[in-house]
């Protein structure tokens, strides 16, 4: 075991270090199946599937890879909302001993070819209605097989239609799709297929498991290679920090998207290994998940900021049970304090936020659950994982001191695809170098301050818009913010904040800045406010901070 840079008291029932399985990923819904074959393992409104059904189609996915050619190692692009089929697809692409590429299925055409191209990946499973966008750009990628299923394989008669990219009358229109040599039908091969998929042997400490694409508001994406060791490892930490939960007992709300790291290792791995129910959820629509969660009471509820802000300001809040909820992690962005208490106010249970990052697969730090934790914080390194902060001149920082915020783990990622210079820019002698920025104090408990590219310099000074954000979100008019610098010809950067209001409040922006200035420095009030109805945000509901200023900036240039 490596020597700690910290120094923190864990809860008796966490151990400071584990002995991870070394098995593939794929090889615990295997084990998950035959402990619990008959548990219901996915809830997809209102139909449910056993882990035995779970796993007999991966199988048949696995081996109808395997029947087209797939070789260990080849890439398989998932292109799904969270469905049975983004589960099902995931895991027979594991067993086939492929790597899997989450897409995004919101990208564009443009996106998708991009990452097609970086990936190498030679098959692809979308749903029928993201055909016409494979389609168009098949031909400039090395794409050979697209496997093709639709929503109504598995729901033929939806009753509460959540659906994220077309609207109900869309969603009964027929989607007419062509068996070909190299189109596949995802229901042919669930009925006329055979579950007799040849095992790999795989090295987990290696062999790669996915491919995981970062990095989209930062230039192009890079592929984060992640083992299926990572991946095991970060969710049996998990399953620590979570050790009240029962194994085949939990039920586990699926909002956060899987495609996203978090929510795959959060919700579906997590459920996968222990044999938990998930509630697949392919939108975040707040009173379909506020009916959810009565209906189906899950105990544990990972999700963002913006998620738990958005539950707690719909009008019918009150109007619905949400005792069952026990647990909750936040992560992929600043918890606000507020949000945090309110929350637990309503549900009873435990919200503590957490960090972590793609190249991480993706978690390294929280806060106990059942223990102490520190608000603001985002809490103390995770089993085995460790942590310290880089100041400038490339020395550990002293207690309290800012920096770079720097991990090691067995979660954290072999590098980035294809691209070694980005991964010399950021690992280093067994460390990972967040690009966050931030303190430990005393006791070892963590605080991010901002992202290093977020930072602004506004005449001279140095302002971290979280702390701003944190202000404003303590007003109770506000939805949503999001501050950032915008090119001003005299300080360099300004400090602007953009606000969404929370249905019928009303406030303008001398009253903001009144605000502001009696709790902020000075130099760290906003000089700019604008108002909207919304922030832009990604999959998970980060808001797109970064978006927002070259939005600015697009606008600047052309007055
Ligand atoms: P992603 O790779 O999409 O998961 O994004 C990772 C980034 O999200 C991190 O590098 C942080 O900038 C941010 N992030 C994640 N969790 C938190 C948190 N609790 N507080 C602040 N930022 C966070």
């Amino acid at each position: 075991v490596k020597q700690k840079n910290w120094h923190v008291h864990y809860p008796d029932d966490i151990p400071t270090t584990i002995a991870y399985d070394e098995k593939p990923l794929d090889a615990f819904l295997a084990s998950t199946a035959e402990q619990f074959p008959k548990k219901k393992a996915l809830h997809f409104m209102g139909k449910e599937w056993t882990f035995a059904d779970v796993y007999s189609q991966a199988r048949k996915m696995a081996a109808h890879f395997q029947l087209l050619g797939l070789k260990k190692g080849d890439r398989v692009a998932v292109m799904l909302p969270n469905c049975p089929q983004a589960v099902i697809s995931y895991y027979g692409a594991l067993l086939a001993g492929a790597v899997v590429v989450q897409t995004n299925p919101l990208y564009k055409e443009r996106e998708l070819e991009y990452q097609l191209n970086d990936s190498g990946a030679t098959f692809i499973v979308c749903l029928d209605i993201l055909l016409p966008r494979v389609t168009h750009v098949r031909g400039n990628t090395p794409l050979k097989h697209t496997i093709v299923t639709g929503i109504k394989d598995y729901l033929p008669f939806p009753k509460n239609l959540v659906y994220p990219f077309i609207q109900k009358k869309e969603y009964n229109m027929v989607v007419k799709v062509e068996p070909s040599e190299d189109i596949h039908i995802w229901q042919t091969i669930m009925e006329t297929g055979h579950e007799h998929y040849t095992p790999v042997d795989m090295d987990p400490k290696n062999d790669l498991a996915l491919l995981q694409y970062t990095g989209g508001t930062t230039g192009n994406p890079k592929g984060v290679m992640l083992t299926h060791y990572n991946l095991v490892a970060n969710v049996q930490m998990c399953r620590k920090w979570l050790y009240k939960a029962e194994p085949g007992k939990e039920t586990v709300l699926g909002v956060l998207p899987f495609f996203h790291v978090y929510g795959m290792t959060a919700v579906m791995n997590m459920s996968i290994m222990y044999g938990y129910k998930m509630i697949l959820l392919p939108k975040f629509d707040p009173e379909e998940v506020l009916k959810t969660i009565q209906k189906q009471k899950p105990t544990m509820f990972p999700g963002a900021p913006t998620i738990y802000v958005g539950l707690l300001n719909h009008p019918n809040l009150k109007k619905y049970d949400l005792s069952s909820i026990e647990a909750c992690i936040s992560g992929s962005a600043p918890l606000p304090v507020e949000v945090q208490e309110q929350f637990e106010k309503v549900t009873d249970g435990h919200l503590v936020e957490g960090y972590g990052l793609t190249e991480s697969s993706p978690v390294t730090h929280a806060n106990f659950i059942w223990g102490k934790r520190v608000n603001g914080s985002i809490g103390v390194p995770w089993p085995d994982t460790d942590s310290k902060i880089i100041m400038e001149n490339g020395e550990e920082a002293p207690v309290g001191e800012i920096g770079e915020v720097a991990v090691s783990g067995p979660q954290v990622m072999k590098g980035y695809w294809n691209n070694q210079e980005e991964t010399d820019n950021v690992l280093k002698d067994g460390w990972l170098f967040t690009g966050d920025v931030g303190y430990m104090d005393e006791s070892g408990y963590f605080y991010i301050v901002d992202r290093k590219k977020d930072m602004i310099i506004a005449g001279g000074y140095n302002i971290y818009p979280r702390e701003v954000e944190e202000v404003l979100y303590e007003h109770e008019a506000i939805q949503e913010v999001a501050v950032a610098g915008v090119p001003d010809p005299y300080r360099g950067e300004t400090v602007k904040a953009y606000v969404a209001l929370k249905a019928g409040h009303q406030i303008d922006e001398k009253q903001l800045n009144a605000f502001c200035r009696s709790n902020l420095a000075a130099f760290k009030v906003p000089r700019i406010y604008e108002f909207r109805d919304e922030l832009p945000k990604t999959a998970v509901g980060k808001i797109l901070r970064r978006q927002l200023v070259a939005e600015e900036k697009a606008q600047q240039t052309k007055t």
